[in-house]
């Protein structure tokens, strides 16, 4: 006999779901439906008390998360006579952001800084099922150190740098700020040292670029290629930035009534959720796509549980960040139709109590991105998604990653494309 004493007493350690088998021995049919319709955290949380009857139940996660943000604010907005590591992490900062490098290699930086990349042992230890070796050596867990100077191939490539002399075997055991300082500080008294800081940067951002190419395209850059890509990109943006002045920022309409594409560079996946409330099945459709409003990719995952359609939404969120993280996209905006999942991972400080666990581990998500947002729509703009989501409650997960998409698919994703261009010109 089972001795059953916290929530978590019901939960499958391996698969983080209810153990439906148990909780069947243990509750009348009318409370096993009842705990199946709460979904789980995916990141074994631990068992709390929520107030299920008004939107504003416990949510210990996004306050830590909001406590650790709030400890990171910018150095100008700070008193003085912090610690050192606050000084530590203020001088960080400012190197990063008075870098002439591309913002988007800012915030990678800052995001490594922070431990807070999408390298796979991150996502294994946020229980994303992916293995936490390299893909480049399959030698070591890929850590943000190891990505950018511990794994052999990222050795190759700094000794075939400008920064071949500043390498030092011992540095090996730092993290990633003490290596970065290390680097920065090795070329301060060299002539061109602003031409050489943004190199560094560009070289850290490259390895991740090339990283990206191993694990999706099973292809491998030679470590003359990264460095020549890196000090190439680095010319391009000085000549950049000296002649072009800033484009003027598109303002997108509060509530369009056809889908967007999303600006170039960032990638937009919708998601939906679906119920089928007769049979207990739930699910949630995601697709991908670019500013062109080509589909990179879609999904369509059934849930187990009788989960009620305000969790499916949440889960479709969370599904499609951690997707998002998996294949490496670092803009991104998520769009779906349910207003109050939208509104609750929007507005700091206010969540609903029945899937705030979900909601959590979607905020847990949000750091792996350089830059992530939530857009309501209308179901008319969101038809891809809920089509996926309707298929998932035939029970079978389906994903297609840049292979042909189905004629369904494809028409509706050319009647997005057709009502978009009439709403924008
Ligand atoms: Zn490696």
């Amino acid at each position: 006999m089972h001795s059953v004493t916290r929530v978590s007493d019901l939960i499958d350690e391996v698969t983080h779901s209810w153990n439906i088998p148990l909780i069947k021995t243990l509750f009348s049919d009318i409370d096993v439906e009842a705990i199946l319709s709460i979904p789980i955290s995916s990141q074994g949380a631990l068992d709390k008390g929520v107030w299920h009857y008004t939107d504003n139940g416990l949510f210990s996660v996004k306050s830590a998360y909001h406590l650790t943000r709030s400890s990171n604010i910018p150095y100008n907005s700070r008193e003085r006579g912090e610690s050192s590591s606050g000084s530590l992490q203020d001088g960080i900062w400012r190197l990063i952001w008075s870098l002439r490098v591309p913002n988007k290699i800012k915030s990678f930086l800052w995001r490594c800084s922070h431990n807070a990349l999408a390298v796979l042992s991150n996502l294994f230890n946020k229980k994303i099922d992916v293995s936490p070796y390299c893909p480049r050596c399959n030698f070591a867990f890929e850590t943000i150190e190891h990505l950018i100077f511990q794994c052999k191939s990222s050795k190759e490539v700094w000794a075939n740098s400008p920064f071949a002399n500043a390498v030092s075997p011992s540095w090996d055991s730092l993290s990633f700020t003490e290596w970065w300082i290390g680097m920065v500080q090795s070329v301060r008294n060299s002539s061109g040292v602003d031409d050489l800081h943004a190199i560094l940067a560009t070289l850290c951002w490259m390895l991740w670029k090339g990283r990206n190419i191993a694990y999706f395209d099973k292809k491998f850059w030679t470590c003359s290629t990264t460095v020549e890509k890196a000090i190439t990109l680095c010319e391009e943006f000085k000549a950049a930035t000296e002649t072009v002045h800033a484009l003027p920022r598109l303002s997108t309409p509060p509530h369009p009534s056809s889908w967007l594409p999303p600006p170039p560079n960032v990638i937009k996946l919708n998601v939906d959720g679906a119920v089928n409330k007769k049979n207990g099945i739930s699910g949630a459709g995601i697709v991908a796509r670019n500013h062109l409003g080509e589909i990179l990719g879609s999904i369509s995952i059934p849930f187990l549980g009788f989960l009620l359609p305000r969790s499916t939404e949440a889960l479709a969120f969370r599904e499609a960040l951690i997707t998002a993280a998996i294949r490496g996209f670092s803009e991104i905006i998520v769009e779906g139709d349910s207003l109050q999942v939208v509104q609750a991972l929007i507005q700091d400080g206010k969540s609903l109590s029945d899937c705030s666990s979900i909601l959590a581990d979607c905020v847990e998500l949000i750091p792996l991105f350089s830059s992530c947002s939530f857009i309501h729509v209308k179901r008319s703009c969101n038809r891809i998604a809920h089509s996926l989501a309707k298929q998932s409650l035939l029970g079978a997960k389906l994903e297609c990653w840049g292979g042909p998409v189905s004629q369904h698919l494809a028409s509706l994703a050319r009647d997005d494309i057709q009502s978009s261009d009439c709403s924008l010109s």
